[in-house]
């Protein structure tokens, strides 16, 4: 993947996307493969906003149940299992405990007849999705740093799980690939219109510094909680923050009810840390620093440790990220009763704006998007995303395993867990990082101790994935800067080392790094 601005400049599209997110990334990329000449520009890095603030789940949404939100569910539920499917490598299975307490706000036989539900509106989900009741011995059996005072027992369910930064950067290359013109660091400044309509618009490049103008003869806007701006009173923004802790040594997450609001909240494991998230609150701040204020990291440490054997402390929380959601607006007074469902509107000027939605259902809701694109050009092409294999999909075996990649990673000294996740952090193209590792066993040690990135998977990232700044590097292409306390002199050395790949010199280096460090 090579950023091009150059490729832009006076050019004319077919459909231009405004915002690199998952839903932009989606609509490029269904656009391209029905053959349309697309362009998709990202202000700064891919998925630099939500899109990796999320909480990696690919899931139905369990809690929207108790809003009677069915239709949103069951079509997250199919997109899940699809995707399940279409992407091994980028989205697995993940089960989730819930708890029955005493005092527990939903009993188990309120519980059990939403996981029945649940289950009925995923259809017909692969072995091991069901849910399962256990007795309070079993279930503190799975999960024992939980408190088992008044525990009366629990229910497991299945959901998936996936790194939201490298789904959008592995949809952007499938875009790339299909013929769109993908560049990041490229903003739109201001549209171009003609007798009321837009035709194109007058783009910067932030890298660079050049401007220029495409024109287009539709456009889509996803610039999620950028919108906002432009949408006024029509969307709320509510923040949603997580918490970095360290692992809990289980591979199952948990979905628990805080006990002063009574709000759903997770406890899930990823890439062997835990995060707990998430807050829900109205957001009237500064767009460009979204951030964890102290009573975000206080009530979601409070709500954890209600539940928690050994509570967890302040000064345990490794790190922290915040994202806005742009809901359609509503005057319910709680922002976690607001409907997550998506709309599409079509303003006067004939730009398509995508509103609200969900990681989970994107691709689903881009379709729409594209069908409306394509009805307008007078284009006759089906979507052709639903059920296609991922761009970088690797062979796997019966068991849903990826033996023969495991099996190199092993062989090039890579440790059973990184090579794991090397798999899903990669997919196929898992291979060309161990092929660097040949000529350099070095490269095969990890970057952190308790973290599974080598060094080889770091360099691959720098060559390979469209960096243009170091925290596009650390942050979303490999998430150290939130799974690690990484300090100054540790953040220098990995500039140092991708240096030359990324062309930085001393004064570059230090650039990089100040951004870092004050973001
Ligand atoms: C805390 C939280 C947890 C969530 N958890 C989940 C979850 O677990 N599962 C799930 O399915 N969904 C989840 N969601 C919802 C999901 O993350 C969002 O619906 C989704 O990421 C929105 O994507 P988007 O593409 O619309 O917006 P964004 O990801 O925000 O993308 C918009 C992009 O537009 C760019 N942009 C803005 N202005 C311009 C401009 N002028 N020119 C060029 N580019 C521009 C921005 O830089 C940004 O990258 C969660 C949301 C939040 C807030």
């Amino acid at each position: 993947m090579k950023r091009d601005f150059t490729q832009l400049d006076g050019q004319s599209f077919d459909l231009l996307v405004c915002g690199g997110g998952i839903y932009g990334a989606w609509v490029a990329y269904d656009a391209a493969l029905r053959g349309l000449k697309v362009a998709l520009v990202e202000q700064g890095d891919w998925a630099a906003g939500t899109s990796s603030a999320s909480s990696k789940l690919i899931h139905g949404g369990l809690r929207y149940l108790e809003t009677y939100d069915f239709r949103l569910v069951k079509k997250a539920l199919a997109e899940r299992q699809m995707l399940l499917e279409a992407a091994p490598h980028r989205v697995w299975p993940l089960r989730f405990g819930v708890p029955v307490y005493r005092d527990s706000r939903l009993g188990a036989f309120q519980l059990k007849a939403g996981l029945m539900l649940y289950d009925f509106l995923a259809g017909k989900p692969g072995a091991g999705m069901s849910h399962r009741r256990y007795d309070s011995a079993h279930f503190s059996g799975r999960f024992p740093f939980l408190k088992a005072d008044g525990l009366k027992g629990g229910f497991t369910y299945a959901d998936a799980q996936t790194d939201d930064a490298r789904l959008v950067l592995e949809l952007v290359d499938g875009a790339t690939s299909s013929g769109a013109v993908c560049v990041s660091y490229c903003r739109v400044d201001r549209l171009i219109e003609e007798g009321g309509k837009a035709t194109g618009a007058a783009l910067q490049d932030l890298a660079g510094g050049a401007e220029c103008r495409v024109y287009a003869r539709q456009i889509v806007n996803t610039t999620g909680y950028w919108m906002a701006r432009e949408q006024g009173g029509r969307c709320r923004l509510t923040k949603g923050v997580h918490l970095v802790l360290p692992g809990c040594g289980v591979n199952e997450a948990l979905l628990l009810t805080a006990k002063a609001d009574g709000r759903v909240f997770f406890v899930i494991p990823w890439y062997g840390r835990t995060l707990i998230g998430t807050t829900d609150t109205d957001y009237r701040g500064d767009l460009e620093h979204v951030a964890a204020a102290a009573e975000d990291i206080a009530y979601l440490l409070t709500a954890a440790n209600d539940y928690l054997d050994t509570a967890w402390r302040p000064e345990d929380v490794i790190g922290s990220f915040a994202g806005l959601r742009a809901l359609k607006y509503s005057d319910v007074a709680a922002p976690s009763a607001a409907s997550r469902d998506w709309e599409l509107e079509i303003a006067p000027n004939g730009v398509h704006y995508s509103i609200g939605g969900k990681i989970t259902s994107a691709r689903e809701d881009a379709a729409s998007i594209v069908n409306s694109i394509c009805a307008r050009l007078g284009v006759n092409a089906s979507c052709r995303t639903r059920g296609r294999a991922f761009p970088w999909k690797p062979e796997q075996d019966d068991h849903g395993s990826f033996p023969v990649l495991e099996e190199q990673a092993r062989q090039s000294g890579v440790d059973q867990e990184c090579g794991a996740w090397l798999v899903r952090r990669h997919g196929q193209r898992a291979q060309e990082v161990l092929r660097s590792i040949a000529g350099n066993p070095r490269l095969a040690i990890r970057i952190v101790p308790d973290l599974p990135f080598s060094y080889a998977d770091l360099l691959y990232c720098a060559r390979e994935e469209a960096v243009v700044h170091l925290d596009d590097l650390l942050r979303r292409r490999l998430p150290l800067l939130i799974l690690a306390r990484l300090d100054e002199s540790e953040i220098r050395r990995l500039a140092r080392m991708v240096a030359p790949v990324l062309g930085w010199d001393e004064t570059a280096i230090g650039r990089e790094v100040e951004r870092c460090i004050r973001p």
